[in-house]
Formats: structure tokens, C-alpha cells, sequence
């Protein structure tokens, strides 16, 4: 039991989380910013641990206001919003939830796929709005996902478990990352222009951040074409969203499926007028089973920290 040890949370949790965390450490819960100036004041000094989590992420200097600071836990793979770089040169760890969810974000970067090339939320609302039994003609047509093209930007931990879901749809994979993945059955594609020209369905999951922004472009959004499908499960910044709107809505593209915004959770209203889009609020990961694996891991690198000095799963230093 570690109640002399004071844990920070600032990120959205599940309250179930909360809870688990409360059992074991002493909790200050200042997720809602309102709150924190406050419970800074009274509490920032005896802090030892920062939770948060990867969509709420945490201020750099909000680490200078944690002078008993010694271990970040965050809930999530990502780490753009996270001060990893500021933790590290205070050599403090940083601890994450990597490939407990890769399956669901996998699952979930399928569940657009197919939705957007079969048309099945576009199905669904018209079938709600009654126009079966009034229409003359067929429900429009979809495209074939069996056997198509899928190009993966970015083959990493994520990657690789949708480029293994590929093969049951018998789907040839090629993929774009900075660096050639090694022992893996997937062509790389140095050019990202080239790997959008070849691909029928272009899925973006590499990580978020500075160097991923605004990686797909008006030029690569052209060369996926209009019978293309852009699949974004990673950040919202790897697209330019407005370059994105204006493709669809011209044409140039054939549709899009995606769980991640420029802005969240404002999202995009200019999205929400387009047939061909289908669109989900940040939940690829968020099932039952993967939430409650990613809550136990944010717990356990805690645990982890403080018992034997050793989290289980820590943000590489250097
Ligand atoms: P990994 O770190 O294992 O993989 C990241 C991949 O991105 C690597 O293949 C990397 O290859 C590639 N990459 C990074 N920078 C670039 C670049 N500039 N150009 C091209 N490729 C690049 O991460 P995960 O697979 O675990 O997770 C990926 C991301 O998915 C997370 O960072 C997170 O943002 C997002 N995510 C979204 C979720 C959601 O709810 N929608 C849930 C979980 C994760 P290389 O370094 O060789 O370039």
C-alpha cells in the first residue's frame, strides 16, 4: 500500500480508474482545469506521480509546479500531448499502454474501412428515413475490400496487427515509414506519393506530433484518387483537414473513415454534411476488455515504479 504517495491525475480517466488508483495512492483528481490552480497550491508540492492520459495529455511546465515529481503514467499509446522530452530531462520515466490495444485500434481502423467502401452507414440512415420501400433504383453501389490494395502509413506495433487483419481479407499490403520495418512479409514504399497512387485504401497510423503533421496532403489525397478511401486512426494532425474537406467535397477523393480531428472534441462540422465520410469520436481503442487492460497497465507501471523501482511499460529514454 502506498498512501504517503501522492498521485496528480489531470487526463479524462474512467472512473473505474479513479477508483483503483484511489486504493492505492493518495489521489488528487484535478482533471477538470477549473479545479487545478487550486488543488496546485495545496497539493503540488507533496505530488510524486502525474497521471493522465494521451488524449488529455499535460503541460511541460505544469512539471515545474511538481517538485517532488518522479514518475508520469499515462493512459494511452500516444505521446504528443505528453512531456516526455521535459519528464526525461529531469530523468523522470514516463510510463504507457502500448499493444494492449492494438487489436481494437486495428479492429476499429477496419470497422471504417468497410464502412465507408460497403456504404453501411450511409445504408443505415437511409434505411431509417424510410427510403427503401419509395426508391425506384438500387442503394448505390460500394467498392470491393477483398483482394484490394491496402497501403499503411506507418507499420508500427498498430500497424503490423492491421496488415495481419489484411491477409483475411486477402488484400496485398504495402506500407510508408520513415525507416524499412525488418523480418516483415510487407513491400516498404519509400514515397508516400507512390504508396497513395498504388493504394485503393490508405490507412494512417503512424504516431502524432510535429514530424507526422500534415503528412497527408493535397498531392496525396489526389494521387489515393476518387475511388480511394482515407482511413485516419492515428492523430488528427498527420491530415490536413481542410486540404481533406475540399477533396471530398470536389470529388478528388472517394471517402474517408475517421476517429481522429484536427480539433477535439470540437471535431469538424464542415465533415458532417458529407455522405462519404463516416466519422467516430476517438474510440478505437475503447472497448471493455482494451480500457480495462489499459487501466490496469497505467496502475501497474505505478505499482511497478514504486515497488521495485521498474515500471512495465516506459516511454524509451534517449
Ligand atoms: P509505434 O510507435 O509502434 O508506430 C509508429 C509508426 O509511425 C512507425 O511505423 C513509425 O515508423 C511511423 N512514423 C513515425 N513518424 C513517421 C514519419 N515522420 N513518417 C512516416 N512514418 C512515421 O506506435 P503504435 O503503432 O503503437 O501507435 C501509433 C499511433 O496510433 C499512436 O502514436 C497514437 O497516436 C495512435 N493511436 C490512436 C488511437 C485512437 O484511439 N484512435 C489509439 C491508440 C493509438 P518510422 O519511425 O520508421 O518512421
Amino acid at each position: 500500500n502506498f498512501q504517503d504517495r501522492t498521485v496528480l491525475n489531470v487526463g479524462r480517466l474512467p472512473a473505474t480508474l479513479l477508483d483503483r488508483l484511489r486504493q492505492h495512492f493518495t489521489l488528487v483528481d484535478a482533471q477538470r482545469p477549473e479545479d487545478r490552480a487550486a488543488l496546485l497550491a495545496r497539493h503540488g508540492a507533496q505530488v510524486q506521480a502525474l497521471v493522465t492520459s494521451a488524449a488529455s495529455g499535460a503541460e511541460a511546465a505544469l512539471l515545474d509546479q511538481l517538485p517532488a515529481l518522479q514518475v508520469i503514467s499515462s493512459f494511452g499509446v500516444g505521446l504528443d500531448k505528453v512531456p516526455v522530452a521535459a519528464a526525461h530531462a529531469r530523468h523522470i520515466p514516463v510510463g504507457y499502454t502500448p499493444d494492449v490495444l492494438n487489436d481494437c485500434v486495428a479492429d476499429h481502423a477496419f470497422a471504417l474501412l468497410l464502412a465507408c467502401a460497403r456504404r453501411t452507414a450511409e445504408a443505415d440512415r437511409w434505411m431509417r428515413a424510410g427510403h427503401w420501400p419509395q426508391s425506384t433504383g438500387p442503394f448505390p453501389l460500394g467498392r470491393k475490400v477483398s483482394g484490394a490494395r491496402l497501403g499503411l502509413l506507418g507499420l508500427g506495433r498498430i500497424g503490423q496487427t492491421i496488415a495481419r487483419r489484411a491477409s483475411g481479407f486477402d488484400m496485398t499490403v504495402r506500407y510508408h515509414s520513415r525507416r524499412p520495418v525488418a523480418g516483415v512479409p510487407w513491400a516498404h514504399e519509400p514515397q508516400l506519393l507512390a504508396l497513395a497512387d498504388w493504394a485503393d485504401y490508405l490507412v494512417v497510423i503512424t504516431s502524432g506530433g510535429p514530424q507526422t503533421r500534415h503528412l497527408v496532403d493535397t498531392p496525396v489525397l489526389q494521387a489515393l484518387g476518387p475511388q480511394g478511401f482515407l482511413i485516419n486512426v492515428a492523430r488528427g494532425s498527420v491530415v490536413d483537414e481542410a486540404a481533406l474537406v475540399s477533396a471530398l467535397t470536389q470529388g478528388t477523393l472517394g471517402g474517408a473513415g475517421l476517429d481522429v480531428f484536427e480539433r477535439e472534441p470540437a471535431g469538424n462540422p464542415a465533415l458532417h454534411t458529407l455522405e462519404r465520410v463516416v466519422l467516430t469520436p476517438h474510440i478505437a481503442s475503447a472497448t471493455q476488455e482494451t480500457r480495462q487492460a489499459m487501466a490496469d497497465r497505467v496502475v501497474e507501471n505505478l505499482l511497478g515504479y514504486f515497488g521495485q523501482g521498474r515500471l512495465v511499460t516506459e516511454v524509451a529514454r534517449g
